[in-house]
């Protein structure tokens, strides 16, 4: 699997990363909630090890951002020190799949972990992402419009990807850079040569451009061919 951890403690960190390296995982680590946000929605993850308590951004608020706004849909597995019923139920109602209260075992967290992916992976990573002939397979990052293939650089990928996300959907511009790139980008030039690549490649294919611009608005793809 591979694994995000986002915990602030070192030693937490440092022996989870071991554990799970040791047992073959491929393991990133973040030890703020922006850094951890920003690799979990820039890269692929089968599951996330999550704690409540971070500087910058709290694990709750992490949790709902990475689902209500980046749409993400990564098993996520919450660590908390505060044994309360209330952290429990809110870390689920925000979007967590499963919840352990410090100190645990580190086997115990590699259980969790794989249970979770077992229990996600049909449903994660092999829904298409498609609007009308234009689909994105997330599972192997490939596009297909009108039953071409498109060759797309990282970043443009990652941006259809959020579009195809919810077809239909404006998305701003701030909220792509975000998403993208962890943060707004200081002019806006990046973006558009970025979706200048996309438009070029996606209309070589299929024969038009599926990205609508709403001025001052946002970007969203069209929700059936033209
Ligand atoms: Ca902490």
């Amino acid at each position: 699997m591979r694994i995000l951890i986002i915990e602030d403690d070192a030693t937490i960190a440092a022996n989870l990363y071991d554990f799970l390296e040791a047992q073959g995982h491929h393991v990133d680590a973040a030890g703020d909630g922006i850094t951890g946000l920003h690799l979990a929605v820039t890269q692929a993850f089968d599951a996330i090890v999550l704690d409540v308590g971070l500087p910058g951004m709290s694990g709750l608020t992490l949790v709902r951002k990475l689902r209500d706004e980046a749409h993400v849909d990564t098993p996520v597995l919450m660590l908390t020190a505060r044994d309360t019923l209330d952290d429990k139920l809110e870390g689920f109602a925000r979007g967590a799949d499963d919840y352990l209260v410090k100190p645990f075992s580190l086997k115990e967290v590699e259980a969790r972990l794989t249970a979770m992916y077992k229990r996600g992976s049909g449903r994660v990573t092999t829904r298409l992402l498609q609007a009308g002939t234009l689909v994105l397979d997330p599972k192997t990052m490939t596009v297909r419009f009108a039953g071409n293939e498109v060759k797309l650089p990282p970043k443009c990928l990652r941006i259809l990807e959020l579009l195809l996300r919810e077809p239909g959907r404006v998305i701003s511009r701030d909220e792509i850079e975000r998403l993208v790139w962890g943060e707004v980008q200081e002019t806006s030039d990046t973006l558009r040569s970025h979706l200048h690549t996309l438009r070029r490649a996606l209309t070589a294919a299929g024969g038009y451009d599926p990205v609508e611009t709403l001025h001052g608005v946002g970007y969203r793809v069209r929700t059936a061919d033209a």
